[in-house]
């Protein structure tokens, strides 16, 4: 017999209301243990959820609370068991008494994404739809969350049992193959299996390809501002921030800490990096500061190298122009609202990308939204839930197409059967995995650990 588990599903801070969510087979008598709905009658006889007002009650017995609740009948709820959700006041004392009371009348705390670890067991939702479910509760673009509700909805799970059922067949029709060795193999079939074959082995590589962009969607991008001192590196951090972070000031070389902002860009998150600015110095401090600086644009995938339009290259700007080669860099030459003195010409044998902007009067910094998402290759994109953002399910991608085109190129040898078979089925166990098919249960626990309680 399955527990009871209960837990705060709203977050710690205190909010006007708060959420606790119960589940299990024992669901039912507690929850009328601890709540009394006004005008009489049972909450757990009330339909399922529908929102009934009454009075919650502590351990003791006290009403700590007049609020809403809902009970969920099995099998038509989130887990597949019974629920119940409380919807109290969100003072923390409140909510974690009315928990205390839950655990006093049978209830126990739920770990990490246990909820939803029952979805899955229930088969509620397949494992790449539960993986979505933590997508949605950290997404932090609208975009993020459309792609992630489709796949909750089961966007990448039934894309993959199509690929995986395909496969299945095509096993199927070889082990038939493989029970009658006497038998003349018809060559048809090795033609039919190397067009199956090639099929899926390149909608699994498309498939595998979407993470690079899903993990830019889900986690956002490392971005460090590059520029020697003065170009102008925290005003275009702020400007593009919108708000005052960095210390802007005009003696040159200040900035010897990395300051991090996070800013949303349409939908693209950077995590951007305000760098020490980069100059031949024989400072101890700063030079600590310039290759802290370094360090953080080599582990950026995107670089704003900023310089000032208002003056010529200079030597510490030939040293970030030399420092950038081979990253993905935006030159924004800066200080637009200024008379030029820069050789462009020269900016732009360097760059691809070059954008004049003021980060003091704004100027430019539009064009610079628009063009960041597409240098990072997040343009004209769907979320459609055909983008792949976690990297479980990429990995198991990558390992199904290998095996799948191990087993293409088997079948166009016209090796044995059992070659072909092999290898195929070693892509059907690689997708299994993704949508929790065929899949370890150390792994499933894995999965679920990295969720927070409640959900
Ligand atoms: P950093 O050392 O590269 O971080 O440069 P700062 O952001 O501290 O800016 C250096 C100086 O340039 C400050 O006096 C800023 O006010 C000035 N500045 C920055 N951006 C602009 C701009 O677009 N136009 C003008 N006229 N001045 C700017
Ligand atoms: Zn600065």
């Amino acid at each position: 017999m399955s527990t009871t588990i209960a837990a705060i599903a709203t977050g710690p801070a205190a909010g006007p209301i708060g959420i606790i969510r119960v589940s299990g087979p024992q669901t039912l008598a507690i929850a009328d243990r601890i709540f009394t709905p006004q005008g009489g009658g049972a909450l757990s006889e009330r339909p399922s959820r529908l929102l009934t007002y009454g009075a919650l009650h502590a351990r003791d017995g006290k009403v700590i609370d007049h609020c809403l609740c809902c009970v969920m009948h099995a099998p038509n709820s989130y887990t597949g068991e019974d629920m119940a959700e409380i919807q109290c006041h969100g003072s923390p004392a409140i909510l974690s008494e009315t928990l205390a009371a839950l655990f006093a009348n049978g209830a126990q705390q739920a770990g990490p994404g246990e909820f939803t670890q029952r979805a899955f067991l229930a088969g509620k939702m397949d494992l790449s739809g539960a993986e979505a479910v933590h997508d949605l509760v950290t997404a932090a673009t609208a975009q993020a969350a459309e792609n992630a509700a489709a796949q909750m909805d089961g966007a990448v799970g039934s894309r993959i049992r199509e690929i995986r059922q395909c496969l299945v067949d095509l096993v199927a029709e070889f082990l038939a193959v493989v029970d009658y060795p006497d038998e003349e193999i018809d060559s048809n079939l090795f033609d039919h299996a190397c067009e199956i074959l090639h099929n899926a082995t390149r909608a699994l590589y498309d498939l595998a390809e979407t993470y690079e962009r899903g993990r830019i969607l889900r986690e956002g991008i490392p971005c460090a501002i590059l520029g020697r001192p003065n170009a102008g590196k925290s005003s275009l951090l702020n400007a593009l921030a919108g708000f005052d972070r960095a210390i802007v000031t005009s003696v040159p070389g200040t900035t010897r800490d990395v300051i991090e902002e996070t800013i949303r860009i349409g939908v693209v998150v950077l995590h951007l990096f305000d760098t020490a600015g980069l100059r031949d110095t024989q400072d101890p401090v700063e030079k600590i500061g310039i290759d802290r600086a370094m360090k953080q644009a080599q582990a950026s995938a995107l670089i704003l190298a900023v310089f000032d339009s208002s003056d010529d290259i200079s030597d510490d700007d030939l040293m970030v122009i030399a420092r950038t080669h081979g990253k993905r860099t935006i030159a924004v030459l800066n200080k637009s609202d200024l008379p030029s003195a820069l050789d462009v010409a020269t900016i732009r044998r360097h760059f691809e990308h070059v954008i004049a902007v003021s980060a003091k009067t704004g100027e430019g910094l539009k064009e610079l939204y628009d063009l960041i998402p597409r240098v990072v290759g997040m343009d004209g994109m769907s979320y459609d839930g055909s983008i792949i953002t976690n990297a479980r399910q990429a990995a198991a991608l990558v390992r199904a197409a290998e095996r799948c085109e191990a087993a293409f190129v088997a079948a166009q040898l016209g090796m044995t059967p059992d070659a072909v078979v092999m290898d195929a089925e070693g892509a059907i166990a690689a997708l299994g995995e993704i949508t929790g098919q065929a899949v370890r249960d150390d792994i499933v626990a894995t999965i679920f650990d990295k969720f927070c309680v409640g959900k």
